[in-house]
């Protein structure tokens, strides 16, 4: 469990959009480490309400505890690859993770440890070891209290 203070990364009410090879990759991390969950940072641009991503970073799961149901990026990863990706132009737009023959909706979990308001957070579930139904949810809200998990569209482009 990371806590990090209140980031804001802009836009609302959006969409991602994606390259068929970025969410193919995804998608392949989440089959690659089956049956447990996996997890990663998804970098690009804002381009008004949509989040465009250009390039999928994989992070190690840390939850050695619980790791078929839980996720946690080590903030120190988290750190050098926010570094990294804005050495290239890119900000943290979004973050994925697969739940393990489970449904492909957010979790209480999930929604609790969200604290990137403006950002995607994809979710593929892993069907038997089968990346199956991927979806997006934006966090939007104002605050850790009234923040909430909206269904967004993906766009694979
Ligand atoms: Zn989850």
């Amino acid at each position: 469990m990371f806590s990090v203070p209140l980031w804001l990364c802009g836009g609302f009410w959006g969409m991602l959009k994606i390259g068929q090879s970025h969410y193919d990759a995804l998608r392949q991390h989440g089959e690659d480490t089956y049956p447990h969950e996996c997890c990663g940072v998804l970098l690009g641009q804002m381009d008004g309400d949509a989040r465009i991503v250009t390039s999928v970073a994989r992070c190690g799961n840390t939850r050695s505890d619980s790791p078929h149901n839980r996720y946690n990026i080590d903030p120190r990863e988290l750190i050098r690859i926010q570094r990294e990706g804005r050495e290239r132009g890119e900000d943290i737009v979004g973050f994925y993770h697969s739940h393990p023959d489970h449904p492909p909706r957010w979790s209480p979990t999930d929604l609790a440890e969200a604290h990137w308001i403006g950002c995607s957070y994809v979710i593929t579930s892993v069907e038997k070891g089968k990346a199956a139904v991927t979806n997006s949810f934006e966090l939007v809200g104002s605050e850790e209290n009234d923040k909430k998990l909206v269904e967004e569209e993906i766009k694979v482009t």
